[in-house]
């Protein structure tokens, strides 16, 4: 029998407080009347935690909302004969307006704050790592070919559906870790640059799934392994899409508006830190010597810092201009790409406006100094655990200025509800919880 549009299913979905993509579908015939009135929504599953435990509500079961889906977002991308028709959405009051704890709509809001504030617009890219779940390690495979060779069944479909998107994809690698690999995708501008993060989250579980294996996203499968980060790229456009991240006048290239946005990064990041790094376990990845960040420092062609700036290849100085940015790398999966696309920008727009600048990048290994040693060079450890990063998130004011002192609560109540679930595991247990859901 033929299926007609009346058939054939859209899902919407939000990218929630727990990074996971939920929603609801109707029937594709309906595609217009929804993007006007959504599909119905309840203010108490922003408390459904990555467990799908619900944490402590201020709704209980009151209120409605709509998700409304925003037609820049669709895709439709026939996989191996299961199409996919899928929309990201902003949740909104039944009168339209955007709701307090929507991620895509903080962001908006997020990036309008740094528009208005710089005149400028951001580009960004998140550059993603992942391990396929279940295979036993093979020495020899780091950044290997067999690896990559297993890969290439899967990994060539996805670059293909991919491409059929806004998600252009940029390199594929096999990445350190056991069966490890890395996909980054071209830089895209504004909220795009968000939407496409958790674009490719979908395709690449959907795609590789259809292949027998079954990739993890998780900030890390177990205790002693590698990490899984993501480290999201920004660089700076002005109107007429010049390039304005670069300065060839300073030591390390950076334009004044890079060193300001970086300088309230770096300041500001211990406070943001429960939103790019929102898992019990994403703080067995910010340790010391696994490439990822322990400390609020800046990194010049440094892998071991919060926000390297990264290497050019161009020569000339116009090109270099172009192609050059920076990357935020204490971030994981477990966050959405929404929320901690507004936490960063918040947080650097504030830089900008209080003219805050950067330390000196470090050269060093940070965590052979004391504490003392550390404070005297400006530096700080980053929180070790979540629970003290939700405390920082929930004693900030600038974050309550920022994200509003409901969705602050609600957001600590959340990640609180999910470390509840947690509760009396061994770490590798924990790591396993985790690898179950990302
Ligand atoms: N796996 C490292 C992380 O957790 C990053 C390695 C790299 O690509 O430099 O962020
Ligand atoms: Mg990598």
């Amino acid at each position: 029998m033929k299926t007609g549009d009346e058939d054939t299913l859209v899902f919407v979905g939000t990218s929630d407080l727990a990074g996971i993509v939920r929603g609801k579908s109707f029937p594709k015939s309906e595609w217009k009347k929804r993007c006007t009135n959504g599909v119905g929504w309840t203010p108490t599953n922003v408390q459904i935690t990555c467990f799908d435990s619900i944490s402590e509500s201020p709704f209980g079961a009151l209120g409605d909302l709509a998700l409304i889906p925003d037609p820049q977002t669709r895709i439709q991308v026939d996989i191996a004969n299961r199409p996919l028709d899928f929309s990201l959405g902003n949740i909104c009051s039944l009168e339209g307006k955007p709701w307090t704890f929507c991620t895509r709509s903080l962001a908006q809001r997020a990036l309008e704050e740094f528009h208005h504030t710089t005149q400028a617009h951001v580009l960004a890219a998140f550059e993603h790592e992942f391990q396929i779940k279940g295979l036993s390690p093979r020495p020899g495979d780091a950044f290997g070919l067999k690896g990559f060779r297993d890969a290439q069944s899967w990994a060539e479909p996805l670059l293909a559906a991919l491409r059929e998107t806004d998600c252009a994809p940029d390199t594929f690698m096999k990445e350190y870790g056991p069966a490890q690999y890395e996909l980054t995708n071209k830089p895209s501008s504004g909220i795009t640059a968000a939407d496409n993060a958790v674009i490719l989250r979908v395709l690449a579980d959907d795609i590789i799934r259809g292949f027998g294996v079954t990739p993890s996203f998780s900030p890390i499968l177990n205790p002693e392994g590698v990490g899984n980060g993501v480290h999201i790229h920004f660089s700076f456009l002005d109107a007429e899409g010049a390039p304005l991240t670069y300065d060839a006048e300073n030591p390390y290239g950076m334009s004044t508006l890079t060193r300001h946005f970086i300088g309230g990064l770096l300041k500001y990041l211990d406070q943001i830190l429960a939103i790019l790094a929102p898992s019990e376990i994403s703080y067995l990845r910010l340790t010391p010597h696994r490439w990822s960040a322990a400390f609020n420092n800046l990194g010049y062609r440094d892998r071991e810092a919060s926000v390297r700036i990264c290497p050019v290849s161009a020569r000339d100085e116009k090109t270099r201009a172009g192609q050059y940015n920076f990357e935020i790398r204490a971030v994981d999966a477990a966050c959405s790409p929404h929320l901690a696309f507004a936490a960063l920008l918040f947080a650097g727009t504030q830089g900008i406006k209080d003219k805050i600048e950067p330390p000196e990048p470090t050269q060093q290994d940070l965590s052979l100094k004391s504490s003392q040693e550390l404070a005297d060079m400006g530096f700080k450890r980053l929180p070790q655990s979540l629970s003290e990063a939700l405390d920082l998130f929930s004693a900030s004011d600038v974050a309550r200025n920022w994200f509003t002192d409901e969705f602050v609560d609600v957001y600590v109540a959340h990640k609180r509800g999910e470390l509840a679930q947690l509760e009396g595991l061994e770490w590798s247990e924990k790591c396993d919880r985790y690898k179950g859901v990302y």
